[in-house]
């Protein structure tokens, strides 16, 4: 059935329509190549540069520390595999987390194929990193600690600050998958001892296919795509010109309107995650409670499948994503939510709704009764349930 309620804000957002303007002349009149000297050219390098300024002031970073990359996947490749180059002859060894995005957990294992020896960290039952484990996990080969800013299944937001402090204290470099928390929570590169940070525009309302690495001035790091001088010759290729000026839009979109439109997520996303604790049974919040982005909900149903809830809420007109690795066409249950302890057949029955600006209370009281339908019709189907309620009436 046609979409009528997006609650998969996670996976993508929709471009927000003053981007879309934004980014129009680049396709239509501005469609200078801006490595051209000629006032169309300029016009394309100065929309970049602009671009560039807009997302450095997010972060508080310099505009030169930010490289343009064709999104958050490719950031985080260059990242982990720049880093495990150039940094070769102090060592090999690369601390992350179990819960990270595969654009980090598949790198790695690249990686590990090439040399590098790598520490996955576990995380308690929210999600959250344990500090104790990181601090005895660096040796002196250790040249890079890499930890997302903010979970995209669970939602659960790291501490940041506190990984930061120990990368700095013991001279590694630190990296953050920040992809879902930038223009969601403030981050001040800074004040957080950040090194390198991956971030990508269509999370943000902004464009498809356009993301910056934050490269902190100093670091060494290899070049990811050779050829031009683009990008400080670090990144080479004709820029996304119409990309970066959606992406600029976007960022500063974000941030200008962070702290009204997350007070207004986090009241309605508390108000939902409360409905479904208290009206559905058998049910259970993944991710932290508190330390969670402000748009995330992500609930576990015993003795529910998530893809025929997924295909249900679908036939309701209500785009939903489950804990389950669906996209890859295994049946695993998310990493993440094995890391966080939860049994194979619980984390089978999850599922992540992430709601947007646009979401209204309407939405997500429509979603309760669908959800609260479908879970009652399927447990009617599963043996397991039957079996459950017979042994809790003997
Ligand atoms: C979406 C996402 C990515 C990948 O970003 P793309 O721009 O789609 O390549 C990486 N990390 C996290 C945490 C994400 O949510």
């Amino acid at each position: 059935m046609k979409t009528s309620i997006y609650l998969d804000n996670a996976a993508t957002t929709k471009t927000a329509q003053e981007v879309v303007d934004a980014m129009l002349p680049y396709f239509t009149e501005n469609y200078g190549n801006p490595s051209s000297i000629y006032d169309l050219g300029t016009k394309s390098k100065e929309a970049i540069t602009k671009g560039r300024e807009q997302i450095a002031e997010v972060l508080g970073a310099k505009s030169e520390e930010i490289y343009f990359t064709a999104g958050g996947s490719e950031a985080d490749n260059w990242a982990l595999k720049a880093t495990f180059e150039a940094y070769k002859n102090k060592g090999n060894h690369i601390i992350t987390t179990k819960i990270e995005h595969h654009a980090i957990l598949h790198t790695c294992e690249y990686l590990e194929k090439r040399g590098a020896k790598i520490t996955y960290l576990d995380v308690d039952e929210n999600g959250v990193v344990d500090l104790d484990q990181l601090q005895k996990a660096i040796t002196p080969e250790t040249i890079l600690i890499s930890v997302m800013f903010a979970n995209n299944e669970i939602g659960t937001i790291q501490p940041i600050k506190e990984i930061g402090m120990i990368a700095k204290e013991h001279n590694i470099l630190f990296h953050t998958d920040a992809v879902q928390a930038f223009g969601q929570v403030p981050i001040n590169v800074d004040e957080l001892n950040i090194d390198m940070l991956s971030s990508s525009g269509h999370k943000i309302n902004g464009p498809k296919g356009i993301g910056f690495l934050y490269i902190r001035k100093g670091v060494k790091i290899r070049s990811f795509v050779h050829g031009g001088a683009q990008e400080r010759k670090r990144r080479a290729g004709t820029e996304n010109v119409p990309g970066i000026v959606g992406y600029g839009v976007a960022a500063k979109r974000a941030a200008d309107s962070m702290e009204e439109r997350t007070k207004k997520e986090i009241e309605l996303r508390d108000y939902f995650i409360g409905r479904i604790l208290n009206e559905i049974p058998y049910v259970r919040l993944n991710g932290d409670p508190k330390r969670r982005l402000p748009n995330n909900i992500n609930v576990s149903f015993q003795f529910v499948e998530g893809e025929s809830l997924l295909i249900m809420l679908d036939m309701k007109g209500i785009a939903a994503s489950s804990g389950s690795a669906c996209t890859s066409g295994s049946l695993d249950p998310s990493h993440v939510l094995l890391a966080i302890g939860l049994p194979h057949e619980i984390a089978h029955g999850s599922l992540r709704m992430t709601i947007s600006d646009e979401t209204t209370k309407e939405d997500l009281d429509y979603t309760l009764d669908q959800i609260k339908e479908i879970i009652s019709r399927l447990r009617q189907m599963s043996p397991l349930y039957e079996d459950f309620v017979r042994k809790h009436q003997a």
